[in-house]
């Protein structure tokens, strides 16, 4: 065992298992896989149907809908051992999370997809909700559905998509005259009318706008109650950040584990440049950081998986881990030196993907209004 592989914090021998045969599953899937998949803007096809032949997908879908109905706890293992691999854990986390708005507010028809989604066969990964002039401002959304009979009409502008070129399934944020209001379209129906634009990113890199311009929509597709959809939304925010928070704490340990081993390996000056402090500290200091934020996750994950409200816990989880994944990213660097830059030795790569959580202002506000009772900011 690593002196960076610590116990987990938790009695839960289950965790432990699962840890390992993913550390088994995802030896195929390495740092040079994802290399060639961020290079080349791709879906990483082949491993998603390795997750979902080995039951990965269904984590978080109840048992009674084809899933495995387990809790955040696993969840979080299985993306943090992916980013920790050298991987990008994003698509398995939108595909495991993202249902949980399926599950509490669809329709008997609408949790059929919920068995395909477990195994695979469809794909739920995108929701689309910010806007490009709104930005961080959903309570003044633009897009619009206005009834039209039994049926809606959307027209819709989105921007910084994640995956929908690549998913089946969208749940798309709009305002009605009642107010927010989401619907869940199956693009394999509507795709052909949704005009989908990539936006060249230096992370995320399937990332996209939505143009939707008077689109007809049946009230089947409608998720949950007109004007519900924000709240709709929120109820799924404390587990995402906690797997947001866990998808960091993996990028942090992929930076420690290769910084570490090269601090040693690395010889200048006649020895290895892990003896000198300066090299020493950044990544000891880190290393404090990450395990503090790990705690923060666990509790975090304890508050839900007791039916707690885990709001506050989580929002701490995910900005301690952002954080120190960010340090421990720049810690890497300074180890690494010029090689940090080159994309073979794939710090520059996995430096981009922890900036991808590291805007935290949202957050801040919530643990100030709801955590420490200060007036509300916006
Ligand atoms: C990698 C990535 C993936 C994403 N994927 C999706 C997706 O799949 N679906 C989707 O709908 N959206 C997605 N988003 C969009 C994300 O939710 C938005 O970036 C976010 O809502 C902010 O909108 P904005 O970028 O336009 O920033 P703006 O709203 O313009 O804000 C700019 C900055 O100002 C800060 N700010 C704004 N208002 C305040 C305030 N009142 N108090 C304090 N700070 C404030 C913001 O926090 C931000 O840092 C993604 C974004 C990123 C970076």
């Amino acid at each position: 065992m690593s002196h960076l592989d610590a116990p987990l914090p938790v009695d839960r021998p289950d965790l432990l298992s699962i840890r390992a045969a993913l550390r088994r599953l995802l030896v195929r899937f390495g740092p040079e896989y994802w290399r060639t998949c961020d290079s080349q803007r791709a879906f990483p096809s082949e491993f998603m149907r390795t997750m979902a032949e080995g039951g990965y997908l269904g984590t978080l879908i109840p048992e009674a809908h084809g899933g495995l109905g387990l809790g955040p706890s696993v969840a979080s293992v299985i993306v943090e051992e992916i980013n920790r691999a050298g991987g990008d854990g994003a698509v398995v986390n939108a595909q495991m999370a993202i249902c949980g708005t399926l599950v509490r507010e669809g329709t008997e028809e609408q949790k059929a997809y919920l068995p395909q989604i477990a195994a695979g066969t469809t794909r739920l990964l995108t929701v689309a909700a910010t806007e490009p002039d709104s930005g961080a401002d959903m309570s003044h959304l633009e897009s619009v559905a206005r009834r039209q009979g039994q049926d809606w009409v959307v027209d819709a502008k989105k921007v910084f998509i994640s995956l929908a070129e690549h998913t089946d399934l969208m749940i798309l944020l709009v305002r009605t005259e009642e107010g927010p209001t989401l619907f869940l379209l199956d693009l394999r129906e509507f795709g052909t009318e949704i005009e989908i634009r990539p936006v060249d990113m230096i992370a995320n890199r399937m990332t996209t706008m939505l143009f939707i311009d008077g689109l007809c929509v049946p009230d089947r597709c409608r998720l949950g109650s007109v004007g519900g959809g924000l709240r709709g939304l929120m109820k799924g925010f404390a587990p995402r950040r906690v797997l947001a928070a866990a998808e960091s704490i993996g990028n942090a340990r992929f930076f420690l584990d290769k910084s570490v081993q090269h601090a040693i390996d690395r010889r200048t000056f006649h020895r290895p440049i892990g003896q000198n402090q300066g090299v020493q500290y950044p990544l000891a200091q880190a290393y404090a950081k990450v395990e503090a934020a790990d705690l923060m996750r666990w509790d975090a994950i304890r508050y839900l998986e007791d039916g707690r409200d885990g709001g506050g816990r989580s929002a701490l989880a995910k900005i301690l881990a952002s954080e120190a994944a960010w340090e421990t990213a720049r810690a890497a660097l300074t180890t690494f030196g010029g090689w940090g830059l080159a994309s073979e030795v794939h710090v520059e790569r996995k430096l981009r993907d922890a900036t991808i959580f590291v805007f935290n202002n949202m957050l801040l506000s919530y643990v100030a209004e709801k955590v420490l009772g200060m007036p509300k900011s916006f």
